[in-house]
């Protein structure tokens, strides 16, 4: 358990310091907002659809480690994916993050994402882990009100 804590943290610490796709797509109509008032998490998610395929995907945001690094992993995960695809990890995700499937059990799927298993056992991580992918899924959706964990 000692060394997979560590690679977790080792992750969020480079995800958080060094965050994947951090800027804005000035073309696309397909982004949302998302807040998260319990941490104080503030994010917006921005996608590129070519079709139904995901072609670029970025955020912006200011919060805890958790929620910017799950940020950056979660556009890492969603790009040149298929909408309904990145529907189907967004629902393993938050089944992962609340304790409902075993990272074993998601790992297939997941990836590098059943790093965040371990936020299951605290609830108020659970929503800085989860934010940017409901964000995420308000983008698609061109949700016109902003997304909040409340
Ligand atoms: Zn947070």
């Amino acid at each position: 358990m000692g060394n997979l804590k560590e690679l977790y943290q080792e992750v969020i610490l480079d995800h958080n310091r060094s965050p994947r796709n951090f800027r804005e797509i000035a073309d696309t109509p397909h982004h949302a907002e998302g807040h998260n008032p319990l941490c104080g998490d503030n994010i917006t998610v921005w996608v590129e659809l070519d079709g139904d395929v995901i072609s670029d995907a970025s955020f912006i945001g200011n919060g805890c480690a958790i929620s910017k690094a799950s940020a950056s992993l979660m556009t890492q995960a969603v790009k040149g994916k298929r909408v309904s695809e990145a529907k189907e990890l967004f629902k393993s995700f938050q089944k992962l993050v609340t304790g409902r499937v075993s990272p074993e059990e998601s790992k297939d799927l997941l990836g590098k994402l059943i790093l965040f298993a371990g936020v299951s056992q605290f609830p108020v991580r659970v929503k800085c882990a989860s934010l940017s992918w409901h964000t995420m899924n308000a983008a698609l959706e061109d949700a016109a009100e902003p997304v909040t964990t409340e």
